[in-house]
């Protein structure tokens, strides 16, 4: 909701119609594009751009929302909010309950963390698309995102949320199966964020955020951030001990117990308390097939 007047307070921001920027109340939708880019601009980096400049903006930003005409946000097309991170960082087995229902010892405090393909992210309208792999088993993943807001190196945990953005709603799908992690997780579509980003401002702890995920009617998985084992900001100081953090890039912060799986026809519905909520359908889609997933899928365990 706008709270007017009270200045400082969160924003949700969106990208939407064919790489437009938007700051919404959940309601009303102004487009604010012409602060950050253009939409036609390629690479799409006009997001980054505006989470790099964000505290010089804001102060437009919350005017626009005030005073501008809008659109009805139930009326756009919502794409992912950051479509060209400089990396999309993913933990695996980050909840103790999920390494108990796969039987794996590949901790996120002992394994680290994996890179999934940018490309592989989408949007809250869109679709994820069901590779073509006759019996092989794709699943969701109930994910939080930490969208990173300034460049750094080395972070130290105890200043890592200064680093932090904001927050997004994140599906990890995942084609289980012993072939390499990246493969399996870098399909297009396999990471749906939306369905906008929220300021951090807006998430009053974040070491107690809620997190649901239903298949149509029934809930499959049900987590809060204080059971992560690597909480987030040990994932920013492991993340940026290796590798410098830029504005836009996305964590992935793992997923608890309960995945399983999604199939043609199928709608998936996150929630995160104080970030939002997503639907998004499954389609069975007719690329993907390779020599890779061209023999009889074996369930491995001990594998993600
Ligand atoms: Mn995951």
């Amino acid at each position: 909701m706008h709270r007017a007047g009270l200045g400082g307070m969160g924003l949700k921001i969106v990208r939407f119609n064919g790489g437009h920027i938007g700051v919404t109340d959940g309601q009303k939708l102004v487009d604010v594009t012409d602060l950050c880019g253009s939409a036609q601009e390629w690479p799409p980096v006009a997001m980054n751009r505006l989470i790099r400049d964000f505290d010089a903006v804001k102060p437009q930003l919350d005017d626009a929302l005030r005073t501008g005409a809008g659109l009805l946000l139930a009326s756009v097309h919502l794409e992912t909010p950051v479509p060209w991170p400089n990396k999309l960082v993913a933990f695996p087995v980050n909840y103790h309950d999920h390494a108990t229902e796969m039987d794996s010892r590949g901790l996120a405090n002992i394994q680290g963390y994996f890179l999934k393909a940018n490309s592989s992210l989408s949007g809250a309208h869109d679709p994820i698309e069901l590779p073509d792999l006759p019996g092989r088993e794709i699943h969701h993943e109930c994910e939080l995102a930490v969208i990173i807001g300034k460049e750094g190196r080395q972070i130290l945990a105890e200043n890592a949320m200064d680093y932090v953005f904001g927050y997004a709603c994140l599906l990890d799908i995942t084609i289980r199966g012993k072939e390499e992690r990246v493969m399996r997780k870098s399909y297009d579509s396999f990471t749906p964020v939306g369905p906008w980003i929220v300021t951090a401002d807006e998430v009053p702890d974040p070491a107690d955020i809620e997190m649901r995920l239903w298949v149509g009617d029934a809930l499959r998985q049900a987590a809060n951030t204080r059971d992560l084992i690597v909480n987030i900001p040990e994932m920013i100081a492991i993340t940026s001990s290796a590798s410098t953090l830029y504005p836009g890039d996305i964590i992935a912060t793992g997923t608890p117990a309960g995945v399983g799986l999604i199939r043609d026809g199928d709608v998936v519905t996150i929630e995160i308390a104080n970030v939002g909520r997503m639907a998004v359908p499954v389609v069975a889609g007719q690329r993907g097939h390779n020599i890779v997933f061209d023999k009889p899928y074996a369930f491995q365990r001990a594998t993600q």
